[in-house]
C-alpha cells in the first residue's frame, strides 16, 4: 500500500506509516500515513526559520500565482478530493464535496489578498515628519489542525499565513492526513519554495507537543479540543509567542412562538446533526417558548424519521457515521448521561449496524432536558441534541448565554424586534437569525467568545491580525 509522506525542508521523508481507516467501513483503509517524531518536527521547525527571510520578502505576483494555482487545482479535482475527506472522516459525499470546494474559494480570496497589502500614510504630530504604518509577516507558523474539517480548517489557516509571508509547519488531526496531504502537495507543486511549508504528520502528543515546547515559532494558530487549546496557551505564554484558539461550543437555537416551524425544524435539523453533529458550530440545545414546544418537537421527531444513516459515499445518505470508536463511546456515554440525568429520549439513541462495519449512531433528541444537565452544559461533538422549555423570549436569551462557550447562535422568529434585540445581546460570536447555527461564509470573520476562542479572528481580512505584525515608521524628511 502507497506510503504518503512527510514534506520537511522540500523533501518527502518517512519510513513509517499509520492506516488511515474509513470509518463508514472500517475494513477498508484509505492509505498509509507517515507518523512523524519530535525531531522530524524540529527539523520541519529550523526548515521554515531558514525560507522566512526570503519567503517574508518575496513578491507578491509569486505568491499570488502559487494561491490562485492551489485555489484552481483544488476546484478541478472537487469530487476526487471531496471522496477522499468523505472516505477518511464519513462526513456525506456532498458536504465533502462542498467543504473541498470552501477551501478553493479560501485559497482564492487570499490570493486577492495578496494583491491588496496595504498601509497608512499619516502625518505626524512634529512637524515635517511622516508616519507610515505596515503589517510585516510575524515569522514560523505553528498550525495544528482537527479531524472534522479536514481540508476547510487547514486552508484557513494556511492560506492566510502564507499570503501575508510567514512560513509553516503544519501538523494535521491524525484521524484525517489525506485531506491534509492532498493540499501540501498541491500547494508544494505549485510552486512553494523549499520549507516554506512542512507537513509533519504524527501524534498530538508527539508532534503537537514538540511545537509546542519550541521556541522558533512566531505564533501558532489551533483548533480542537478545550483541554489541548489550554496547553497552546500555557506553551506560547513561556515561549512569549502568538496564539490563536478554536475550541469548543454548546450552541443554543432560540425557537419563538412565532416561528416559522417549517424554517425553525429545517435549521435545527441541519445544524444538530449535519455532517454526524460534528461541527463546533453545531446546535446542541434548542431552547423553545411553550406556545410552540409540542408542534416544534412533533414536527422535528418526524423530520429525523426521514434523515438516512449510511456510508458516506451513497447516494441518499443524510448523515454519515461517527469518526472513530472513541467518539461514539464518547457520544453513547453522554446519551446514558442524559437518560441518567432525567431527560426524556424522544428519538434515537441507539448505534445501529449498516451493510459495512462503521460507527453508525442515530440522530438522538432529548425532551424535557434543563439547561444544568451535563448533556446540555458539556460539548458532546455527535448527532444528540437537547430540547429545553422556556416561557418566553427573555428567559430563552438569559438561558443560551448561560453557558461556558460563545461561539454560534441562533434564534427562529418572524419578529423583528426579537432578531434585533437577540443579535445585540446574544453572548457569541456568530448569530444566526431563521438560519442554522453552522454553514457561514468564507470571506468573513469567524470566531467565538469566552471558553469557545481566544485571539483573533480568523477568516477574511480579519485574518491579517493573526498572521501579521503592525510596524510605525517614521521619517523626517
Ligand atoms: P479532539 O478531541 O477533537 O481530537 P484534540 O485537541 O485532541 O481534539 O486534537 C486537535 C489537534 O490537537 C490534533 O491535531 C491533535 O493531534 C493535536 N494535539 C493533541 N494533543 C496535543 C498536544 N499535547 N500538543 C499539541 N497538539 C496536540
Amino acid at each position: 500500500m502507497h506510503l504518503y509522506k512527510n514534506l520537511i525542508a522540500g523533501e518527502w521523508v518517512g519510513r513509517h506509516g499509520v492506516p488511515n481507516i474509513n470509518p463508514s467501513n472500517t475494513k477498508d483503509v484509505v492509505g498509509l500515513y507517515a507518523t512523524g517524531s519530535g525531531d522530524d518536527t524540529r527539523t520541519a521547525i529550523a526548515a521554515a526559520k531558514a525560507a522566512f527571510p526570503a519567503w517574508s520578502r518575496s513578491g507578491i505576483l509569486e505568491r499570488h500565482t502559487i494561491l490562485k494555482k492551489t485555489a484552481d487545482e483544488i476546484l478541478a479535482r472537487k469530487d476526487e478530493l471531496g471522496m477522499l475527506l468523505a472516505r477518511e472522516e464519513g462526513k456525506t459525499l456532498p458536504e465533502a464535496i462542498g467543504e473541498t470546494i470552501r477551501s478553493a474559494q479560501i485559497f482564492d480570496f487570499f490570493a486577492g489578498e495578496v494583491l491588496r497589502l496595504a498601509g497608512e500614510v499619516l502625518p505626524s504630530v512634529r512637524p515635517n515628519i511622516g508616519v507610515e504604518i505596515t503589517r510585516e509577516a510575524i515569522g514560523v507558523i505553528g498550525i495544528i489542525t482537527p479531524w472534522n474539517f479536514p481540508i476547510a480548517i487547514p486552508a484557513w489557516k494556511i492560506a492566510p499565513a502564507l499570503c501575508y509571508g510567514n512560513t509553516v509547519v503544519f501538523k494535521p488531526a491524525e484521524l484525517v492526513p489525506g485531506s491534509a496531504w492532498a493540499i501540501v502537495d498541491i500547494l508544494h507543486r505549485a510552486g512553494l519554495p523549499k520549507g516554506v511549508l512542512n507537513l509533519v504528520m504524527g501524534k498530538g502528543s508527539v508532534v503537537g507537543q514538540a511545537m509546542l515546547d519550541s521556541p522558533d515559532l512566531a505564533g501558532i494558530t489551533f483548533t480542537g479540543s478545550t483541554g489541548t487549546g489550554k496547553r497552546v496557551a500555557s506553551a506560547s505564554i513561556e515561549h512569549n509567542r502568538k496564539f490563536q484558539l478554536e475550541m469548543g461550543g454548546k450552541n443554543p437555537m432560540v425557537i419563538l412562538n412565532d416561528a416559522d416551524l417549517t424554517v425553525a425544524v429545517e435549521a435545527a435539523a441541519n445544524s444538530g446533526f449535519f455532517s454526524t453533529g460534528q461541527r463546533c458550530t453545531a446546535s446542541s440545545r434548542l431552547i423553545v417558548t411553550e406556545g410552540i414546544h409540542d408542534k416544534f418537537v412533533a414536527a422535528l421527531t418526524e423530520k429525523l424519521k426521514t434523515l438516512v444513516v449510511d456510508d458516506a459515499l451513497k447516494s441518499g445518505t443524510h448523515i454519515g457515521p461517527v469518526v472513530d470508536e472513541r467518539q461514539l463511546a464518547i457520544d453513547t456515554d453522554y446519551i446514558a448521561i442524559g437518560k441518567q440525568e432525567g431527560a426524556k429520549l424522544a428519538f434515537g439513541g441507539e448505534t445501529i449496524s449498516r451493510d459495512n462495519p462503521g460507527f453508525y449512531l442515530q440522530p438522538t433528541l432529548f425532551t424535557e432536558a434543563t439547561n444544568q444537565m451535563r448533556i446540555s452544559r458539556e460539548e458532546i461533538f455527535g448527532p444528540v441534541v437537547s430540547v429545553i422549555r422556556v416561557k418566553d423570549y427573555e428567559e430563552a436569551l438569559a438561558m443560551a448565554n448561560d453557558t461556558p462557550f460563545g461561539l454560534s447562535a441562533g434564534i427562529a422568529t418572524t419578529s423583528l424586534k426579537h432578531a434585533t434585540h437577540f443579535k445585540r445581546n446574544s453572548e457569541a460570536g456568530m448569530v444566526m437569525v431563521n438560519l442554522p447555527t453552522a454553514g457561514v461564509d468564507f470571506h468573513v470573520p469567524f470566531g467565538g467568545r469566552k471558553a469557545s476562542s481566544f485571539g483573533s479572528r480568523e477568516q477574511g481580512k480579519y485574518a491579517a491580525e493573526f498572521f501579521t505584525v503592525v510596524k510605525t515608521a517614521y521619517t523626517q524628511s
